[in-house]
């Protein structure tokens, strides 16, 4: 598997199996990211190598920290004690992301009641404003 940031200084790999894919929906994730919910690739640490690139840490709860591209941004993956040894990376970062699918919603008790009709809205295929 393979990724980068938006301005494509951050490239990593990682070639350790998918642990799991998530869309999570807890409140943390909403306003770090400032999303309605957070797409995540779980995988094992040890097989992510950063080829590339200049990563940024912060602090985003007691436990939990968010590592993004120093130029531009972009979220690449997060990290917490609790899940000690994974990588929780960014879907949007993994340039094959199109095939990753998510199995699963966690924190479901916070999400936005909307999301569940996303599927129902009128769709276009490109911008419309
Ligand atoms: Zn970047
Ligand atoms: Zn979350």
């Amino acid at each position: 598997m393979e990724g980068s940031c938006n301005c494509k200084s951050v490239q990593f790999s990682s070639s350790y199996e998918i642990r799991a894919i998530v869309n999570c929906h807890c409140n943390l994730c909403r306003k770090m990211n400032g999303s309605a919910f957070s797409s995540y690739v779980v995988v094992a640490e040890e097989g992510f190598i950063l080829k590339s690139g200049v990563l940024k840490a912060v602090q985003v709860s007691e436990n939990a920290s968010k590592s993004f591209c120093d130029n531009c941004g972009t979220p690449i993956y997060n990290q917490n004690p609790k899940l000690a040894g994974l990588k929780i990376l960014y879907l949007g970062s993994i340039d094959n992301a199109p095939n990753l699918k998510p199995a699963i919603n966690i924190y479901c008790e916070s999400q936005l009641q909307w999301v569940n009709q996303i599927a129902t809205l009128p769709n276009f295929e490109q911008g419309v404003v």
